[in-house]
This record gives C-alpha cells, sequence and structure tokens, in this order.
C-alpha cells in the first residue's frame, strides 16, 4: 500500500501554491508597511513553554499538543500557536529595549491534535504579528486596523470583528468568581467538561464547544466587571476605530481559547466558509511574558489562519495573480540541439526569463503539447538548420506567429517582448 500522509495533514500542490504564495506576499507587504519585522522561530519547543505560556487548562494544552520525549527524555511539544514562541524568542535574544516599542510578525505551520474538518487540520498555517512594549490603546487599534488593512488586500469581503475586552488583574478576579458562582448555581445545565473545569478556569465555559455559554443563559458580563482603567482603554480603543473607520461588533462573552490574554480580545469572522468561519483573532497579552519569567512587558498580537483565508478567497471567488510555470520552452530536436538548447535556457535564465526545456527527446508534436501544458508563451526550436543557421525559431503560442532569432539576440529579443 502507498503512504499517505498522517491524518489531518495534506501537500499544498503546486496547483494550489500561487494562492499561498500571494496571501503570504501580500502579508509581508502590509506587515511591513506598518513596521513588522519577520521573525522565525522553531517549529518544536520546550513542552513547558505552552504550559507556561498557553496556560495548563486550556483545551490546546490540555488535548491538542503533538508532545513526545526526545532521546535525552526532554519533553518536546510541536508549536500549536505563535505568540508563545515569539515572546520566548524576545526574552532569550532580548529583542526589547526599555525605550522602544518591539513590532514582529511569523509565517508558519502550527501543530494541534484536533478532529479533522474541513478548515480544520492536525498542521495548518498562520500568520501573525506581535507587539511588545506598549499598553497604549492606539496599539490594539493598529494591531486591528492592520487585520483589516490585510484582509481588504487580499479582497476578502463579508468580515466581521468581534471585540471584547475581558479585563486585567484588577478587575477580572471578581468577573471570574461570578462566572463560577454562575456556573456552581447551574451545574446541571454544564457539559462534563466544563463541570471539570469550571472551578478552575470558569471563563472556559464562554467559548466551550458544546455550547455551554447559551445552555446557562444571563451569564454575567465582563462590561459590568470593568475597572476604571479596562473601561478607559477599551473606551479608548473603540474611538481609535470609529476615527479610522474600522467597524466591529462588541461582544461582552469573546474569551478566546488561550488563558494569556488581558484587557482587549478579537475575531474576525468571515462569511461563506460554514461552521470554520473564524479565520483569525488574537489579543492584548499583558502579564505572558512575564508569566514566562521576564520582566512586566505589554503585548498584543493577532494569528490569522491561512488555510481558512485561502478557502474564504475560494468561497468569493478572489481572482489571484497566477503566473505560468515558464515563460519559454525550448523544444529539442536531436542529440545535438541538446547543447546548444541547454545554453541557451541558461542564456535566458541567467536574464530573468523563466524557461524550462526538453530532455526526453519526444517529438515535436509531444514537445508543443507539453509547452501548452506549461503554459508557455514562446517554443523556441532548435534544431539541425537552427544550430547551422545559429538562429532559433521562435514561435509565439498565441498567434502562432514564427520568427527566426539569432542565438545571441535571443534573450535581448525575448525579454523586450
Ligand atoms: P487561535 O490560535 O486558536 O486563536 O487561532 C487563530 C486562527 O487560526 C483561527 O481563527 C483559525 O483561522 C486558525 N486555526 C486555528 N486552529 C486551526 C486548525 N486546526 N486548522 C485550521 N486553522 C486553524
Amino acid at each position: 500500500m502507498e503512504i499517505q500522509s498522517p491524518k489531518g495533514t495534506r501537500d499544498i500542490l503546486p496547483s494550489e501554491i500561487h494562492a499561498w504564495q500571494w496571501v503570504e506576499k501580500v502579508a509581508r507587504s502590509v506587515f511591513e508597511t506598518y513596521g513588522y519585522q519577520e521573525i522565525r522561530t522553531p517549529i518544536f519547543e520546550s513542552t513547558e513553554l505552552f504550559v507556561r505560556g498557553v496556560g495548563d487548562t486550556t483545551d490546546i494544552v490540555e488535548k491538542e499538543m503533538f508532545t513526545f520525549n526526545d532521546k535525552a527524555n526532554r519533553s518536546i511539544s510541536l508549536r500549536p500557536e505563535g505568540t508563545a514562541s515569539v515572546a520566548r524568542a524576545m526574552l532569550q535574544n532580548r529583542l526589547l529595549d526599555a525605550t522602544s516599542v518591539l513590532k514582529l510578525y511569523y509565517i508558519g505551520q502550527m501543530f494541534r491534535y484536533d478532529r479533522p474538518q474541513a478548515g480544520r487540520y492536525r498542521e495548518f498555517w498562520q500568520v501573525g504579528v506581535e507587539v511588545f512594549g506598549a499598553d497604549n490603546p492606539a496599539v490594539d487599534a493598529e494591531v486591528i486596523a492592520l487585520g483589516t488593512h490585510f484582509f481588504s488586500a487580499l479582497g476578502l469581503k463579508n468580515l466581521t470583528l468581534r471585540l471584547n475586552n475581558i479585563g486585567d488583574h484588577a478587575c477580572r478576579p471578581k468577573y471570574v468568581e461570578a462566572l463560577r458562582a454562575h456556573a456552581e448555581a447551574n451545574l446541571d445545565q454544564l457539559c462534563g467538561k466544563c463541570r471539570g473545569r469550571y472551578q478552575r478556569n470558569p471563563l472556559r465555559i464562554l467559548d466551550c464547544k458544546n455550547g455551554c455559554r447559551v445552555a446557562l443563559g444571563d451569564m454575567p458580563k465582563v462590561t459590568d466587571y470593568w475597572c476604571a482603567p479596562c473601561r478607559e482603554h477599551f473606551n479608548v480603543l473603540k474611538g481609535h476605530l470609529d476615527e479610522s473607520g474600522v467597524s466591529y461588533e462588541q461582544d461582552p462573552y469573546l474569551v478566546r481559547g488561550l488563558d494569556y490574554y488581558s484587557r482587549t480580545t478579537f475575531e474576525f469572522m468571515v462569511g461563506g466558509l460554514g461552521a470554520q468561519d473564524a479565520i483569525g483573532g488574537a489579543g492584548r497579552y499583558d502579564y505572558l511574558v512575564e508569566e514566562l519569567g521576564g520582566q512586566p512587558t505589554p503585548g498584543i498580537g493577532f494569528a490569522l489562519g491561512v488555510d481558512r483565508i485561502i478557502l474564504a478567497l475560494e468561497a468569493q471567488n478572489v481572482e489571484i495573480p497566477i503566473q505560468s510555470p515558464v515563460v519559454v520552452y525550448i523544444a529539442v530536436l536531436g542529440d545535438e540541439a541538446m547543447p546548444v538548447a541547454f545554453q541557451l535556457a541558461q542564456n535566458l535564465r541567467y536574464s530573468g526569463i523563466r524557461a524550462d526545456l526538453e530532455y526526453t527527446a519526444r517529438s515535436l508534436k509531444a514537445q508543443m503539447k507539453t509547452a501548452n501544458k506549461l503554459d508557455a508563451q514562446y517554443v523556441v526550436m532548435i534544431g539541425e538548420d537552427e544550430i547551422k543557421a545559429k538562429s532559433a525559431t521562435v514561435r509565439e503560442m498565441g498567434s502562432g506567429d514564427q520568427q527566426s532569432v539569432a542565438f545571441n539576440q535571443l534573450a535581448e529579443t525575448l525579454s523586450s517582448k
């Protein structure tokens, strides 16, 4: 039996790659316009990083991590998300100095042992940004506006932005207590999982996938528990978003699945994806860096799911710029033509023209077929006559027009077309 890719993973084939490369290109270009620099962190980390950084009562850490012991018996996990790794890298490499703000972005695979379905995989891709060193709500507004800008640069429509503030160390404990009391009074309505964890982390009830939030009816709202600084932070953020024309829906129950968030949380949803309509989200994490052993350092960021962005682009019929594999295909007619054709291909390539040539000595008809399949604009034919005349026969595939072009003029002629 042929070996298959592991469950929940898939190959991104050459026929699909344009969309992926384009999304990554737009991401880099938009993120860099806002002053963000790329960082690449390891695909695996010490398990402890995610236990401390993401939180041991989260679904991700409790049951979705790919964790194994390496040969020296260290516990290692494939990264399930990017923020904890970027925060670790920031600390380890002393990237933040006291006087500045650090703005980073990443593009890469994440791994979660989740139940695979359309739009949900065990290996998936995220693009994300992180900002360290500023708790000004204008930074929250920038990160959200950046996400919105990126989606509009891709041509995605029908986006919804849900926004909340889940409080800070001053006010959240009171809110958490109220949630716990509410859960306790309605224990029989909770799913088994929430019954097991509501004492430790009742916030999880709000994003329980079994619908506990709805089952519990009128849950306490964080808006009623905000301290004055959290209320102020949220109002200033909303002011910035209003001024820059970013629309949002306030959702007092938006907590998101990771423990490290404080204050601002947000999520982008897109039409046309069915159940997996969350294409990205994140928020502020002012306590994460301290949790990882650093000095108190505010932070905020987002992670957007590339797989779902691609599905949404397809669902919305967004036109993606496609590049054909080659511009020029060199047809090789006869053994003596091979060294000449090979040299000409190299000349074209060094001139920046995407070119390929025939290696299997088939009939001209078969070679023309290949050229068509590769969507070549020109076929350059090299046979006995051409070698004698030091001049290639160039056929323009669209019109069928043919002309003779001297070998030493070929690159120049084709690049000027
Ligand atoms: P999260 O890190 O859970 O906040 O996820 C951020 C975004 O990553 C989500 O909105 C999804 O678009 C995407 N995402 C998360 N988990 C998966 C998955 N298992 N498969 C595909 N995309 C995912």
